[in-house]
């Protein structure tokens, strides 16, 4: 028999985790904290209102550096030149492992855009909002929100710009598009 854990003790871990990560978002923010055993960076993901993720985000930490610094960020292998957003560690074309990270300067163009007025359980506290795909100058798509103050503006085509976004209401830093003409 593995350890069984109560849920009382979870709801402790989770209330713990809480406590922890609005801390860290006040100090850097960034909802990233330690792994209590191996002090790994754990990115905590708080859209999901029953279920908590922990993902272990050592090895992608420069993306998140980046954040804080107002840049997004893709790896590029420097053996064969493939680029990955969202950035990946090691290249899955040639296996290397040498990776440069640079940021997304862009502009892209709009390919495909859905504005969600249904809204999945986890996203209730959003206002309506554009999900969008665009291609970016650097050769690939990068799939975000885009900020709009009107949906009906946004056009297949129009010129976007990827952005670091402070989301509320979970006030962690991540990235999102606008259109290219404006801040
Ligand atoms: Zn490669």
């Amino acid at each position: 028999m593995g350890t069984s854990i109560s849920r009382d003790q979870i709801e402790a871990f989770i209330r713990m985790w809480l406590e922890a990560v609005e801390q860290e978002k006040e100090m850097t923010g960034l909802p990233i904290i330690r792994d209590e055993k191996t002090g790994d960076p754990l990115f905590f993901d708080q859209r999901e209102l029953r279920l908590r993720y922990l993902i272990p985000v050592k090895r992608i930490q420069p993306f998140f550096e980046g954040l804080q610094r107002g840049q997004v960020l893709y790896t590029e292998c420097r053996s064969c030149g493939s680029k990955y957003f969202p950035p990946q560690p090691d290249c899955s074309r040639c296996g290397g492992t040498d990776m440069e990270w640079k940021p997304i300067e862009g502009p892209g163009k709009l390919l495909t855009y859905t504005v969600i007025n249904v809204k999945p359980t986890s996203f209730m506290h959003y206002e309506d909002y554009v999900v969008a795909i665009a291609r970016m100058k650097e050769g690939f798509n990068v799939l975000a929100w885009l900020k709009v103050e009107d949906p009906k503006q946004v056009r297949v085509g129009m010129d976007v710009r990827l952005v670091v976004d402070r989301r509320k209401p979970e006030n962690y830093l991540t990235y999102a598009f606008v259109p290219a003409e404006s801040q």
